[in-house]
C-alpha cells in the first residue's frame, strides 16, 4: 500500500464510490493458490476450432486470397481494435474524455466488431481488473501465469470473487446510456450484422472475392488476431516490463505491448493514472490511439479530455514508483527518456 496516498486527488472514472485505496490490492483478497478453476470444455473446445480456422485463415491469405481482400482485413482489425481502446477503454471504462452522439455510434459498433462481448460486461470486468488488480476478484489475474491472464480466464470458470465483487461495480453511467443499453439487448443480433455480414459482404461485393477466403481472413484470422492483441494487454503488460510509477502494481510499462495494441501498453502509468485519456507519460509515443483521440478533439468529435499534471505524475514516480526507470542523470542534471530536464526545484522537494 502507498503511503500518503489518499493525498492525490482522484478524478471520478465511472465509480462514484473509487478511492486510491480501493485501486490498490485490498488486503482481504489475495491470490488463493489452492483454489482449482473448473474448465469450461466447450469454451476450451470453441477456442481451439477458433485458433485453427485463424491459422488456416493466415494461410488462404498469403496464398490465395486477393491482397485487397487482406487489406480489409486489417482494416476492420485496426478499427474493431479502436472500438475496444477508445470506446471500450479510454471512453466507457474510464470516462477519459467525452464524446458526442455519433461518435459514441461509431465506437459502439466497431466495439461490436471486436466481438469482445457487449460494451456492458467489457467496462465492469474492466473496472473489477482496475479496483481489484492482480488478485482472485481480477477477472484475467495476472498472478495466476502468462496462459491463465491471456485466454486460460475464459476457459475456466469465474472464481466467486469475481462474480460476488463484480455486483459491486457502479454501472450507473453505463446504465444511462441509451446506446450501451440498446447494444446489450441487441448484442447478438449486431454482432452477426456488423462483425459477420457486412465485414465479409465487402470483400465479395466490391472486389468479388469468393465467400470461403472472406470468410476465413475477413472473420477467423482478423478476430482471433484482435483477441490475441487485446489479451496482451492483461498478461505482457503485467508481466514483463518496468513499473516507474508505482511498484505495487502488477502492471508494467511494455513498448512491446505498446507497439502491438497501438497504446495500451504503458500499463504501469495506466493504472496509477486511469483517468488519463493518453493511458500513458507520452501521449504519443507508441500510442496511434493518442493521436486518432488528438484528431478525434480538433474536429470536435470528442472534447474534455483528461490528462495528469506533471507534478503529479513527479510525486507519484518518487512516492511510489522506480525513478531509475525513466530518469537518468545527464551533464549534471536529471532527465526523462524523452531527453526532458525535470525542474530541479521539484526534484530537490521530493527527494527531500
Ligand atoms: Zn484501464
Ligand atoms: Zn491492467
Amino acid at each position: 500500500m502507498a503511503p500518503n496516498s489518499k493525498d492525490i486527488p482522484i478524478p471520478d472514472q465511472g465509480n462514484k464510490n473509487v478511492n486510491l485505496n480501493e485501486i490498490k490490492l485490498p488486503a482481504d483478497i489475495g491470490t488463493d493458490w489452492e483454489f482449482k478453476r473448473p474448465w469450461v470444455w466447450k469454451n476450451i473446445i470453441g477456442f481451439i476450432l477458433l485458433h485453427l480456422a485463424c491459422i488456416y485463415g493466415i494461410y488462404r491469405a498469403i496464398y490465395y486470397a486477393k491482397s485487397i481482400t487482406s487489406i480489409w482485413a486489417l482494416l476492420v482489425l485496426f478499427g474493431s481494435g479502436e472500438g475496444v481502446t477508445i470506446g471500450g477503454h479510454r471512453l466507457y471504462a474510464h470516462k477519459a474524455f467525452k464524446a458526442k452522439f455519433l461518435t459514441r455510434l461509431a465506437l459502439i459498433l466497431l466495439h461490436t466488431v471486436a466481438g469482445q462481448n457487449c460494451m456492458y460486461i467489457w467496462v465492469r470486468d474492466h473496472r473489477l481488473h482496475h479496483k481489484y488488480s492482480d488478485t482472485d476478484a481480477d477477472p484475467h489475474n495476472a498472478n495466476r501465469g502468462f496462459f491463465f491472464s491471456h485466454m486460460g480466464w475464459l476457459m475456466s470458470r469465474k472464481h466467486p470473487a469475481v462474480i460476488e465483487k463484480g455486483k459491486t461495480i457502479d454501472m450507473s453511467d453505463l446504465e444511462a446510456d441509451f446506446l450501451v443499453m440498446f447494444q446489450k439487448f441487441f448484442y447478438k443480433p449486431m454482432y452477426v450484422l456488423f462483425a459477420l455480414a457486412i465485414p465479409i459482404a465487402v470483400p465479395v461485393y466490391l472486389w468479388n472475392e469468393n465467400y470461403y477466403d472472406a470468410l476465413f481472413v475477413v472473420y477467423f484470422a482478423r478476430y482471433i488476431l484482435t483477441l490475441n492483441i487485446t489479451w496482451l494487454v492483461n498478461s505482457a503488460a503485467h508481466l514483463y516490463g518496468t513499473k516507474p510509477y508505482d511498484k505495487n502494481f502488477g502492471a508494467v510499462e511494455s513498448w512491446f505491448v505498446s507497439f502491438a495494441t497501438v497504446g495500451e501498453g504503458w500499463h504501469n502509468y495506466h493504472h496509477a493514472f486511469p483517468w488519463d485519456y493518453r493511458a500513458g507519460e507520452y501521449g504519443t509515443h507508441y500510442s496511434l490511439t493518442t493521436f486518432i483521440i488528438d484528431l478525434l478533439e480538433k474536429f470536435g468529435f470528442v472534447y474534455d479530455l483528461k490528462t495528469t499534471p506533471g507534478n503529479m505524475i513527479e510525486q507519484r514516480v518518487y512516492r511510489t514508483g522506480d525513478p531509475s526507470c525513466k530518469e537518468k542523470v545527464q551533464d549534471g542534471k536529471i532527465i526523462d527518456i524523452n531527453g526532458n530536464e525535470i525542474d530541479p526545484k521539484l526534484q530537490l522537494k521530493l527527494k527531500g
